[in-house]
């Protein structure tokens, strides 16, 4: 048996949920696993079997829309968690003796600690990788980042200097502010295993061959069973609507959707986040529920078309399920998603600024009517069912660690 010590973002449902089949599978495999996030994960990881820990004291977090918006904002908060918990950590492990780390693309501390002990640091990546090939395929993420790399370019100075303390602190070598300004993002491992299908990564084979893209983590039981009312998923679509975990605190655009969906021929089921009271809505039309959360994966796997946000798991899930999506991102990184998406043909975007009843059920009502997005969504969901998920997660892992892995991987190891 060998240790493994995960490192994830506190309250960030879309790096953790991918993760929960891979430690799952790690477990029934013989590993001892010890997960640091936050407190609102704990029973979910206990269930599982892992030991399960805090980053308290070292700093507190959760999750927020504000950090996930802006790209200066959560730079530097990201530099600040390695900060604060860098020492500290480095003196658990001295206990712990993990024999590697698994740590989330965000969490810069997990690829610092690997370096220190000289154990292999293996990057978890939920979200698309930051790298440039992002910019070059996609000119409007480009337009956006260029505008939040101005907003934050006085502390550029700053963020070096922090960083090169951070880095010789652990005996590795500061290179150049365009490299770590990417790899804030990423903090590439020995080995990356990647929770995308190959239709969201741009030119997947310009990746170097230490990033496995492994799709989407979708093990059985992740949710609890969804009884639908009678009558429901049979003689109706079923459309469901979610702006997943942090994005969530939008009145106005549940508003939208009771009125756009209200008096269509379909059900929806309306999932709201944890925030807004249902209540505050007012009359719900019959063919709506509207629930605080719901087990997505079972919704999915009834659905017809998904009208989400666009966050990279809910894309991920939809289309290992083969549901289109009509998409209204709110930050940048879920409009990249979306417009891959509807390059595929498998999705519409809508601007959130513009959105009106009107565009949604317009939306909603081409994709059920034209089934080449549901012939779309179908093609992105064999390839990321053969990408073999939180399985090849493990095969990849365990291989690696164990110096049974494949000859290109060794290569370069
Ligand atoms: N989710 C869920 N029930 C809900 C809303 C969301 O289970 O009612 C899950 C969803 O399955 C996904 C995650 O929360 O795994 C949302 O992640 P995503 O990357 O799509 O968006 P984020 O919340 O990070 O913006």
């Amino acid at each position: 048996m060998t240790t493994a010590v995960v490192f994830n973002l506190p309250g960030a449902a879309g790096h953790i949920n991918p993760t929960v089949g891979l430690v799952s599978e790690l477990l029934a495999r013989g590993e001892r696993v010890i997960y640091y996030a936050g407190e609102d994960s704990r029973q979910q990881f206990e269930a599982l079997g892992a030991t399960y820990r805090t980053y308290s004291p070292f700093f507190e977090y959760q999750h927020s829309a504000a950090m996930a918006k802006n790209l200066g904002t959560a730079a530097f908060m990201l530099i600040e968690h390695a900060e604060c918990a860098l020492a500290g950590l480095l003196e658990a492990m001295e206990k712990d003796r993990p024999d590697y780390i698994l740590y989330d693309s965000c969490c810069m501390f997990g690829k610092y600690i690997a370096q220190r002990l000289g154990i292999p640091g293996i990057c978890l990546v939920t979200t698309i990788i930051s790298s440039p090939l992002l910019l070059l395929s996609d000119p409007a993420l480009l337009g956006k980042v260029i505008v939040d790399v101005l907003a934050i370019s006085p502390r550029v100075p700053e963020a070096r200097r922090r960083l090169m303390d951070l880095l010789s602190a652990v005996g590795l070598k500061y290179r150049n502010i365009i490299h770590h300004g990417f790899d804030l993002f990423l903090n590439e491992g020995d080995l990356n295993i990647v929770f995308l299908g190959t239709a969201a990564q741009p030119m997947p084979k310009l990746l170097n061959e230490r990033f496995k893209l492994v799709g989407a983590s979708i093990p059985e039981g992740r949710d609890p069973p969804m009884e639908l009312p009678v009558g429901w998923g049979s003689t109706h679509p079923l459309v469901y609507v979610s702006l997943g975990t942090v994005h969530n605190l939008k009145h106005d655009f549940y508003l939208q959707c009771l009125e756009a969906f209200g008096d269509l021929p379909c059900k929806v089921i309306m999932s709201v986040g944890k925030h807004v009271d249902v209540a505050s809505l007012g009359r719900i039309p019959a063919n709506f529920m509207v629930r605080n959360r719901v087990p997505q994966l079972e919704v999915l796997k009834r659905a017809q078309v998904f009208v989400s946000h666009g966050g990279m798991n809910s894309i991920n899930e939809s289309t290992y399920f083969g549901v289109p999506l009509v998409m209204v991102p709110q930050q940048l990184e879920q409009a990249f998603n979306a417009r891959r998406i509807r390059r595929q043909g498998a999705g519409l975007m809508l601007k959130s600024n513009k959105l009106t009843p009107k565009t949604l059920r317009n939306a909603v009502q081409t994709i059920l009517a034209d089934g080449r997005y549901k012939e779309n969504a179908n093609r992105l969901s064999r390839d990321i069912r053969s990408l073999g998920g939180q399985l090849r997660a493990a095969d990849e892992i365990l291989g690696f660690v164990h110096g049974q892995a494949r000859p290109e991987i060794r290569k370069t190891a």
